[in-house]
């Protein structure tokens, strides 16, 4: 297990692990890909481990070298069975029996439970007793990237912290000490698809996003120039992320919709879709823009739930609204 903290974590750091003493019960907080994980991971190694050296793990100790293994019996993790599912409340029942029992190393126990909001009310119900008086010396680490889906009853029994995303600035200096091949523009363009997070950054690099980008650009530009046919382009984006494809078309939509009531030139997104967003924004119908955000937010909810819809006819049917968009 890496026990390592992103740079923009310094403070939050000290705020944790600085306290003189220890809470019952954390809850880390803040919006996906802002390294609430990393930061849980560490404060559980520096809880279990038996001599911290200047307020980190020692990384030496048995409880240490058990923690580097993911071998640590008083480290608990409580998480849905399946990603995107619920946390059974089985589960946290049987979460509370192993915390009742003593700790084997004679220490600590700590239990991270990921996300917080995938527990059901009964799991979450089946906690609340733990959470408030812990067997013995164990500590809670929550981590929620969605703070208002968690009941008020977990949220007052914690001590809560913040974690934001780092600054535009922070994050791209990150970045580029990452992927020192990228240009500062090419990282602030990854930055801006990822929603300013630099790790979902990092994960949108790993995939090539931005080749994938400029090829739907460029599909884009050839459908409104009938140089391509929307089922042409489905067949030739048929490999790329349906996730990202839905991003991009209700993050345009949105921005047409945007120009279209308020005419500032200023904001049109990212500069390769400008042009083609402002003239298509102009001449479509506001109706016509309207439906089709609501198609695409539809559409986009069951591709997110993995409802099962042919690839290819979905993608066209888009593309088919989008160019119909343009009036002839
Ligand atoms: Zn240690």
């Amino acid at each position: 297990m890496n026990t390592d903290l992103y740079p923009w974590q310094t403070s939050l750091w000290q705020s944790l692990a600085g306290r003189s003493q220890q809470a019952h019960a954390y809850l880390l907080h803040g919006p996906a890909g802002s390294g609430k994980r990393a930061l849980a991971e560490c404060f559980a190694a520096f809880l279990l481990c038996k001599a911290p050296v200047q307020q980190r793990a020692c990384g030496q100790c048995s409880a240490c070298k058990l923690y580097a293994a993911d071998t640590h019996p008083d480290l608990v993790r409580l998480e849905p069975e399946e990603e995107g599912k619920g946390i059974l409340i089985a589960s946290v029942r049987e979460l509370v029996s192993k915390i009742l029992q003593t700790s084997q190393q004679g220490g600590r126990k700590v239990v991270i439970v990921e996300p917080a909001e995938a527990m059901t009310i009964g799991s979450a119900n089946a906690l609340l007793k733990s959470l408030e008086e812990p067997a013995g010396s164990t500590v809670f680490l929550l981590i929620s990237h969605q703070f208002s889906f968690l009941l008020p009853t977990i949220k007052s029994r914690c001590v809560l912290q913040v974690c934001p995303l780092p600054s535009t600035e922070d994050s791209v200096q990150w970045l580029q000490q990452q992927r020192p091949e990228l240009s500062a523009e090419q990282c602030q363009t990854v930055l801006a698809l990822a929603s300013g997070s630099p790790l979902n950054a990092q994960k949108l690099l790993d995939a090539d996003v931005l080749a994938l980008r400029e090829q739907v650009v460029a599909g884009v530009k050839q459908l409104f120039k009938q140089q391509s046919s929307p089922s042409d382009l489905a067949q030739a984006w048929a490999k790329i992320p349906q996730e990202l494809l839905f991003d991009w078309f209700c993050q345009w939509a949105q921005l047409m919709l945007r120009y279209k009531v308020t005419e500032d030139e200023t904001q049109l997104g990212l500069p390769d879709m400008r042009v083609v967003l402002k003239h298509v924004a102009s001449r479509a119908a506001l109706t016509a823009l309207l439906e089709t955000q609501d198609w695409l937010l539809e559409h986009r909810q069951k591709v997110l739930r993995r409802v099962p819809l042919r690839a290819d006819l979905l993608l066209e049917s888009l593309l088919l609204r989008w160019q119909a968009l343009l009036p002839r």
